[in-house]
């Protein structure tokens, strides 16, 4: 895919190396904050082949607005939208609204799936997303029997990626046990192969393709056996996959791994080969020093999903430990319970203030990295989420004249020095996904002027896609 855009402002992040560090040992905000204007993008197959800013648009794409690199949603249950509203009412905790869950994971086919996926997938593009880590254990039929193609759930959410137009690292994920030495229960019959060994040869089965990588996941140490965790961390060592997991998103998930193995999940974890540099730990919410130590450590990521985890009333995870241990951070909608990125992550900060009762722990620049580069080299995407020569085209337009973004950020237009990093801050501290006016991925227009180019009615595909399940 060849083209041209023009960008009134475009967020180059790393492009420009020349920004003075004046607080050296504060790594989470050593992202240069800069945004240049009148920015032509040069695309030449798919990648950003030159940039140049100040110059004129010519007969280029115009992007009217901020442009900041596609945005890596790290996590994502797919078919979690169609309880969008559905568990609000009352109360309950994380265990009850899982029993809701259930029940639509209990009404989906593969066809009816790929349809709900491709719906959600738009949404997720609507919303700026160029790339989702589908975090995925809905693999067989009721029961547990296996499809004709037994990775029919995993191909129709691949497949839905593809009719979004965005990119997908299916992270399939290993799902055995109802908790510590109990067999699966009759709704997670569909998620369990019934070894390890079967899982690997499964998803052995699946193959890359130019919108989808495939990688590994544990789904929890509640769900996989301590003796399953070598065969996915070794499946995924062979390949030089991601690998992800659950961790620790409920103090209970701690005291059964400590009842059974007498170690944290994180130390389990460890132990068995599955921390490092491709893996991720998602929420990892209730961490002990030696934890937080374990993943900084190994350089494993963290993956934080504030609005799922506030929804659940997880708590909040020490993201800024984690990151000055050493484990890079990224961002994901989870539980669809909204599809934002600028939401989770303006919300990983505030929920730092409350907790702290002090400001300022990450630049919005950092929070954009998160977002972006540090999200995509978490799903295997090393080439993406960054505005520079030789990456993946992948252009986000942020509106800075919406009701929401209208005001100081227009300082830009008129080059006050002191305004050149405002674009950002509104990102991050103001805009919604509904500021996201326009999106490449790939070189390739898949949003414009807000409307998605390949599923051009939305809110008609989620309605119909979630009447159809009739859960
Ligand atoms: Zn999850």
């Amino acid at each position: 895919m060849n083209g041209r855009f023009w960008a009134r402002h475009a967020w180059t992040g790393t492009l420009e190396r020349d920004v003075p560090n004046d607080v050296p040992n504060d790594v989470p905000n050593d992202v240069p904050s800069d945004v240049l204007s009148d920015v032509l993008i040069e695309v030449s197959d798919g990648r950003i082949s030159e940039i140049r800013a100040s110059a004129a648009p010519g007969d280029a794409v115009i992007l009217d607005g901020l442009v900041l690199p596609g945005l890596a949603n790290a996590h994502s249950h797919a078919f979690h939208r169609a309880l969008r509203g559905a568990t609000q009412s009352g109360g309950g905790t994380f265990w009850t609204w899982r029993e809701i869950m259930y029940r639509v994971a209990a009404a989906l086919t593969p066809e009816s799936y790929l349809r709900l996926a491709r719906a959600v997938y738009a949404e997720m593009a609507l919303a700026g997303i160029t790339c989702v880590g589908e975090f995925h254990y809905l693999h067989h039929a009721p029961g547990g029997a296996a499809y004709d193609d037994p990775n029919a759930m995993g191909e129709a959410l691949i497949e839905a990626a593809a009719q979004a137009g965005i990119r997908i690292t299916l992270l399939d994920a290993c799902y055995l046990s109802s908790g510590f030495g109990l067999p699966p229960d009759e709704t997670q019959l569909r998620f369990s192969d019934g070894s390890a060994d079967a899982w690997a040869e499964r998803v052995s089965a699946l193959k890359d393709r130019d919108h989808a990588r495939i990688g590994a996941a544990v789904h929890s140490v509640r769900a996989v056996p301590a003796a399953g965790l070598g065969v996915v961390a070794r499946w995924a060592g062979e390949r030089q996959a991601p690998i992800h997991a659950h961790v620790s998103e409920q103090p209970a998930e701690n005291e059964g791994c400590l009842a059974a193995y007498g170690v944290t999940p994180t130390r389990l974890l460890a132990d068995h080969g599955v921390l490092g540099p491709r893996a991720t730990a998602v929420h990892a919410t209730h961490l002990t020093t030696e934890d937080v130590a374990l993943l900084g450590g190994s350089a494993t990521t963290v993956c934080m999903c504030p609005t799922t985890e506030r929804d659940l009333a997880d708590g909040i995870g020490p993201a800024r430990e984690v990151q000055e241990a050493g484990s890079p951070l990224s961002l994901g909608s989870d539980s669809q319970a909204v599809i934002d990125l600028f939401e989770e992550a303006r919300a990983m900060e505030l929920d730092e203030r409350l907790r702290t009762r002090r400001r300022g722990h990450w630049t919005a620049a950092a929070l954009l990295r998160a977002a972006t580069t540090d999200g995509h080299a978490s799903l295997g995407w090393p080439e993406a989420g960054r505005l520079e020569v030789g990456a993946l085209a992948d252009l986000v337009t942020v509106s800075l004249d919406s009701v929401r973004t209208a005001g100081p950020s227009q300082a830009l237009s008129h080059g006050l020095s002191h305004g050149l990093s405002h674009g950002l801050e509104t990102a991050v501290f103001a805009a919604t996904a509904a500021d996201v006016t326009d999106v490449v991925a790939g070189g390739r227009v898949i949003v414009r002027h807000g409307v998605h180019q390949l599923v051009p009615d939305v809110p008609r595909a989620l309605r119909e896609a979630i009447a159809g399940l009739g859960a």
